[in-house]
């Protein structure tokens, strides 16, 4: 299916930004969306496509803090707001290098279609900072978290935008930027999400995407044919909070995860994943992956620089299923042609937008299950929602209640994207079906809500 070149075109020209990420995430939906287009001008005629890419704000501030060296530090910090024809803007906030305006319109453009895939009351947003936590204090995050935070307060609140972790920002770094909003504005708002436990924060938040994933999987193989995950070999990348929690539920559906990888490398360790010393090594001491063989020499350490043919080093092990969980675009063609020929039966990304556009061609075209990030990591945003939830009425649900509700929250999700593909006469395209049931609910709310 071609979309119109005029369309992409325009929406180039109406966007400021240099970024292909963006217009990446943006023809894929726009691929997929064009039977819906076509079969009711009402889309065109309220100019659904036009608003949709266009957020209904940007803020991008200095962000200025004092070392541990008493330097002063300059980062640049963002806000998109991208719509919330649905509920409060709604999306993470990412410390990383390579944050740019570009980069988190990618993501809050996602983030539209994936919060309206739930079914719950929320917008799309997203933001960060260009701001490297490797290397930090503990309190130089504290910081810098508090001088971001002296900016973001003034376009966020609880019916207004509500931000969450993404890579980069766990809860330390949620725990200070609440702390400083509460100490700007003397409200105690639920005005993040991601917080621990003893301050508002929900049970299972820390654990949702990675769990979600896991359950969306476990949905789309029955669908699939492939029954469950008993004894299945599955290659997970990723080292952060997604990855370590898709690798948790996977051991308890009895499949065997069989590798992780950070920015430096891979660890293969084909008995299966320590998971105790993988949480040590990356949620306490903040270590590289090749602490790992100190411990288990015979699981196999191999460095970014060392990878052979062109391809990632992690998706050339041989697996049943496959769970990219760490970054956009990580997973290539090569990756896919890789993937396919050593057997893998199903691709999740847990990760945003993980998989190049080569890469998603390759695996629907050759009828690997493939579940899309804004399907299948919507976990994350499901228990962000519930905290919200929680925070309004003053309530603390138990890690069951939590647990199950994200379950039949995924599950349901999974059998909406099914049912849609199949309805437009796409079987089994869980990339259309996603963008379908994204885009047509949150843009009957935007023509609903005039403009
Ligand atoms: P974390 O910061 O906890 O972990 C990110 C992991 O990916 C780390 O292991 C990191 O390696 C690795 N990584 C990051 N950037 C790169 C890169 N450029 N190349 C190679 N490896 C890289 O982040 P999360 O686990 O929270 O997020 C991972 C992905 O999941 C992101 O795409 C995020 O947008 C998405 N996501 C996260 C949600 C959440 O609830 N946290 C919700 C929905 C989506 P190193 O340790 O070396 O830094």
């Amino acid at each position: 299916m071609g979309i119109s070149k005029d369309i992409i075109n325009r929406i180039r020209k109406s966007n400021c930004t240099t970024d292909e990420t963006f217009f990446q995430a943006v023809e894929e939906v726009l691929d997929s969306i064009q039977p819906v287009l076509e079969s009711d001008s009402k889309y065109s005629k309220n100019s659904i496509v036009d608003r949709l890419t266009n957020p209904d704000r940007e803020f991008k501030f200095k962000v200025v803090w004092l070392d541990d060296n008493q330097n002063i530090q300059v980062n640049t910090g963002y806000r998109v707001q991208f719509n919330n024809a649905l509920g409060p803007y709604k999306g993470g906030l990412r410390f990383h290098p390579s944050v740019n305006s570009g980069i988190l319109k990618f993501l809050g453009f996602e983030q539209i279609l994936k919060n309206s895939l739930t079914g719950l009351p929320i917008g799309g947003g997203k933001g960060g900072s260009d701001f490297d936590p490797k290397g930090k204090s503990d309190f130089e995050i504290m910081k810098f978290c508090s001088a971001f935070m002296t900016e973001l307060h003034k376009y966020i609140g609880p019916r207004i935008d509500v931000p969450a972790g993404d890579i980069g920002v766990g809860a330390r770094e949620i725990g200070y930027l609440f702390g400083e909003y509460k100490k700007i504005t003397s409200s105690y708002d639920g005005i993040l999400t991601g917080k621990p436990f003893m301050f508002g924060g929900s049970l299972m938040r820390p654990e949702a995407t990675g769990y979600g994933c896991v359950y969306f999987t476990d949905e789309m193989l029955k669908y699939g044919g492939k029954n469950d995950f008993k004894g299945r070999i599955c290659t997970v990348s990723g080292a952060g909070n997604v990855a370590i929690h898709t690798i948790e539920k996977l051991y308890d559906l009895g499949a065997i995860p069989v590798t992780c990888t950070d920015s430096r490398g891979t660890i293969y360790d084909s008995r299966g994943i320590d998971l105790k010393l993988l949480k040590e090594l990356k949620l306490k001491k903040r270590v590289s992956l090749e602490e790992y063989c100190k411990d288990h020499n015979d699981a196999i350490y191999t460095k970014v620089e060392d990878y052979s043919d062109g391809g990632h080093e992690v998706w050339n092990i041989p697996c049943d299923c496959a769970f990219p969980c760490a970054t956009q675009n990580e997973l290539t063609q090569i990756d896919a042609k890789n993937l396919i020929e050593n057997g893998c039966i199903s691709v999740t990304e847990g990760a945003n937008m993980p998989s190049t556009p080569e890469a998603t061609k390759l695996f629907l075209e050759n009828d690997i299950l493939f579940a899309p990030a804004k399907a299948a990591n919507a976990g994350g945003v499901v228990v962000s929602e519930f905290e919200m939830s929680q925070n309004a009425s003053m309530t603390k649900w138990s890690y069951e209640k939590v647990d199950n509700m994200l379950d039949q929250n995924m599950r349901a999700i999974c059998k909406r994207v099914h049912l849609t593909a199949e309805e437009y006469g796409v079987a089994g395209n869980y990339v259309d079906g996603a963008n379908i049931v994204g885009f047509k609910k949150v843009a009957d709310a935007m023509i609903a809500e005039g403009i």
